[in-house]
């Protein structure tokens, strides 16, 4: 399978299995759950396992001549890397936040490699002007 084509057929698979929740408002609501439950596999990696730790503070802007300069200076606040069984864990939370994503999408009939491309134009428009 080619990398161009791992959207549309994730798009596929999921129109195809999802029987249960096809109502958009079980559609929003399992894809709220999974936003919710991506934040706290991060937060447990942080508080259960500990092999990340989050030392957040104000952000300090360096004084550089371009907002692309800015970018390398800039802190996650994270400290340490995830160990194997997070970095599992995460992976599995961010894979079912993409599985009712797409059940969104396919709800209001949108198609992912539309949107993909549409955001990808806006970045490329908007360039370092996108400060979100
Ligand atoms: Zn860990």
């Amino acid at each position: 399978m080619k990398d161009d084509e791992v959207v549309g057929n994730f798009q596929e698979l999921v129109s195809e299995v999802l029987i249960r929740h096809s109502s958009i408002l079980d559609c929003l609501s399992k894809y709220q759950e999974s936003t919710a439950r991506v934040n706290r596999s991060v937060i447990k990696t942080v508080t259960d396992c500990g092999c990340i730790s989050i030392n957040a503070n104000k952000k300090e802007y360096p004084n550089t001549e371009s907002l692309k300069d800015c970018s390398k200076h800039m802190d996650s606040h994270i400290k340490g890397e995830l160990c194997e069984n997070c970095r599992e864990v995460i992976a599995e939370e961010i894979g079912k936040h993409l599985f009712y994503l797409t059940a969104l999408c396919n709800t209001l009939d949108y198609d992912l490699k539309d949107l993909f491309g549409l955001e990808q134009k806006r970045i490329n428009t908007l360039g370092h002007f996108l400060l979100s």
